[in-house]
């Protein structure tokens, strides 16, 4: 009978070992064993980093700068093993500037595309005036297609979604409560002196302007009409808002936020 042992060996590819560490929040998507700590990955052939870097679960949109043996490496570097890899979060403040940034340049203009799972953060991002589109019924396709389209930040609790090739911007928000979540990405974002209420429709992110009592007077109620002097109406659904309880709420909401 042929022995086939040599053949197996043969054609058994090559197992390859290297070592990753990753840093700060990049660590909020390992499992616990690998959190904080130099760990070696196993591999056969020669995989990309980008791949390799999904592959243990860190979406390719967090990570900005990745050294291999000290020395900063594109996405498309392949792994041969041996390599020690080092890989850097979006918003590490470690002064990286020499090296290569892995993202594209921040988008000049703040504006989201908020995943079904956010409904609660959408209109409260629209409160503090920031332009967020969001439906209850959008797919990964439809977020992905008009990120890219309106050149619009994905903010999501899934981080699959964030593993779409061509998502260049994208934040994985990781708290589970509404309030917190906002904070969460004013802070991590950097927002705190782009907040501008009053100006968006918390409903449909249409833009609000000043109108006149008379134009409005039916449609509110009289004690409202008497009570104040000053409206807004959205410009897209008509919702009409006013200075009442409610923005004085907000406005010690932005005071919160940029304090702390
Ligand atoms: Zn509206």
């Amino acid at each position: 009978m042929k022995d086939y042992t040599k053949d197996i060996e043969q054609h058994t590819p090559l197992k390859r070992i290297s070592h990753f560490r990753f840093y700060e929040e990049l660590n909020d998507f390992l499992p616990r064993k690998y959190q904080k700590k130099i760990f070696p990955y196993e591999f056969i052939g020669k995989p990309s980093i980008k791949d390799t870097i999904e592959a243990i679960g860190v979406p390719h949109i967090e990570v900005d700068l990745i050294l291999a043996n000290d020395k900063s490496v594109g996405f498309d570097f392949q792994m041969h093993g041996g390599e020690r890899f080092a890989v850097y979060p979006v918003f590490e403040s470690l002064d990286i500037s020499p090296l290569i940034h892995l993202r594209p340049k921040p988008l000049r203009k703040t504006k989201f595309v908020v995943d079904v799972n956010l409904g609660k953060l959408a209109p409260k991002l629209r409160l503090l005036g920031f332009d967020t589109l969001y439906k209850n019924n959008y797919s990964d396709n439809q977020i992905v297609e008009i990120s890219l389209r309106d050149k619009r930040i994905i903010l999501t609790r899934d981080k699959g979604i964030l593993k779409y090739s061509s998502v260049t911007h994208g934040y994985w928000v990781r708290s589970k409560n509404p309030k917190i979540q906002l904070r969460e990405v004013i802070k991590r974002l950097q927002l705190e002196n782009n907040m501008h209420p009053f100006t968006r429709c918390s409903i449909c992110n249409g833009l609000l302007q000043p109108v006149e009592k008379s134009k409005i007077q039916n449609d509110i109620p009289p004690k409202i009409i008497q009570q104040f002097d000053n409206f807004m109406q959205c410009n897209t659904c008509n919702k009409i808002y006013w200075k009442g309880s409610h923005c004085d709420r907000i406005s010690e909401m932005v005071r919160q936020l940029k304090i702390n």
